[in-house]
């Protein structure tokens, strides 16, 4: 596997780079530029070792099925332009254009006039309806503007589009070069390590959350063959309450997973909650306490109870590895940080232990609560994190670079 330490004979050759710099933003207000600077050890190796970059990515949805004017209104939100802008001040003394073209003659020139050291940031990928669906042509005419690739975008990793995939592939087989990135690299590494858990790394824990057991499913499957123990809070804790015949309110739960959930039960992996911070609305919570056991008609579920969050605790306590996915309740509202907050802590006092967050809400959460800090590694990629573990270590836009 070629990394991009690694690349030679760099000077002069036009490198294509799939960044995330899928980055929120309004009005062309970049809001958070963590993703553009998550990209800049990559870009700088690059630049000093004489290539010329041509970097893409995509930035929100383009949606081709809908209405031509709505498609316009789409890419009129989602343009790169602004990402340009960020890049040039983050990237003092390197010369950073914006080509506002995905194909043609325009995007052409644009990589020909390129000089040693320039970095030009293409238009979103996702202007292109072809992206999406890893269209060969596309894939080829992208593929004809570099003379090697690298992968950095480790949140788009788990799609085989034409950006991601299909440039690669065409690249790889005619003998290029092509690596991965400082920043994919480190995702590789450090997720592999709750991938491939060795003997002496258990007790192997995992904490879910978050609300729906049908999104992670998957997931759920993979830990439980990996992992010790599987802790379960946030909503799609009621999911499995209802499986096991408790009353659970007004809580949300899934009526169509409850066999699925009392099959992964009685595996005898799973920890559940004995109680629960429940409210009487979700959106204007006036009345909210705290239950054991059922939860009471016109109250629902907003985060794991306190006997919970120390029983949660103690068990996290025991583990060498720790994967974490999903909040144990509505974080998002002050009411309901202290479930979360108990799991970041429990995995913030452990010596020795590896831990990993996976999963968008989680590392927001861990941000919010100050917690972020503590853990060993938390992922870039919600969706490539957990696809990661569900496919054994496998994602297709990593496996075609190996
Ligand atoms: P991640 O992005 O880390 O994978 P998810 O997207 O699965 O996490 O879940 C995060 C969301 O789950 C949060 O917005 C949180 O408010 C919600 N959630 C957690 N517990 C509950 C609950 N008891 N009721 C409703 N929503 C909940
Ligand atoms: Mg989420």
């Amino acid at each position: 596997m070629l990394l991009v330490k690694d690349m030679k004979d760099l000077k002069g050759k036009r490198v294509i780079v799939r960044v995330d710099f899928n980055v929120p933003q309004k009005g062309g207000v970049i809001s958070d530029d963590n993703r553009i600077v998550a990209a800049l050890p990559t870009i700088k190796e690059l630049v000093g070792k004489g290539a010329r970059l041509i970097l893409m990515s995509h930035l929100g949805k383009v949606k081709h099925k809908e209405a031509p004017e709505v498609v316009e209104e789409q890419k009129k939100k989602n343009n790169m332009a602004p990402v340009a802008v960020r890049l040039g001040e983050l990237l003092p003394g390197v010369n950073v254009k914006f080509v506002n073209a995905t194909r043609g003659e325009e995007l052409k020139s644009a990589v020909n006039e390129l000089k040693d050291g320039e970095v030009l940031l293409m238009q979103n990928t996702r202007y292109e309806k072809g992206e999406e669906k890893c269209d060969p042509e596309l894939s080829k005419e992208w593929a004809s503007l570099g003379d090697a690739f690298v992968m950095d975008a480790f949140g788009s990793a788990h799609r085989a589009h034409a950006s991601t995939y299909g440039i690669p592939e065409i690249l790889k087989a005619e003998g290029k070069q092509v690596a991965l990135g400082y920043l994919v690299e480190k995702e590789v590494v450090s997720l592999d390590r709750v991938v491939n858990v060795p003997e002496e790394n258990h007790p192997y824990i995992a904490i879910l959350g978050g609300f729906k057991v049908s999104d992670k499913i998957k997931v759920i499957d993979s830990l439980l063959k990996k992992c010790d123990k599987v802790i379960i809070g946030g909503a799609m804790a009621y999911t499995f309450a209802v499986a096991l015949g408790r009353k659970v309110g007004s809580s949300p739960y899934e009526p169509d997973q409850l066999e699925y959930a009392k099959k992964m039960y009685d595996t005898g992996k799973i920890l559940l909650p004995v109680d629960s911070k429940i409210a009487n609305d979700f959106e204007n919570p006036t009345d909210i306490r705290v239950v054991e056991g059922d939860i009471p008609e016109g109250y629902q579920g907003m985060d794991i109870g306190p006997k919970t969050a120390e029983l949660y605790a103690k068990e996290i306590a025991k583990a060498k590895t720790v994967f974490w996915n999903g909040p144990m309740g509505v974080f998002e509202k002050d009411e309901f940080t202290a479930g979360t907050v108990a799991v970041c802590k429990a995995c913030a006092e452990l010596k020795g232990a590896f831990t990993v967050i996976g999963g968008g809400d989680s590392a927001s959460a861990a941000k919010k609560l100050g917690y972020k800090e503590k853990f060993s590694h938390v992922s870039t990629g919600g969706g490539a994190s957990l696809e990661m573990i569900e496919n054994d270590g496998h994602l297709p836009g990593i496996d075609v670079i190996k």
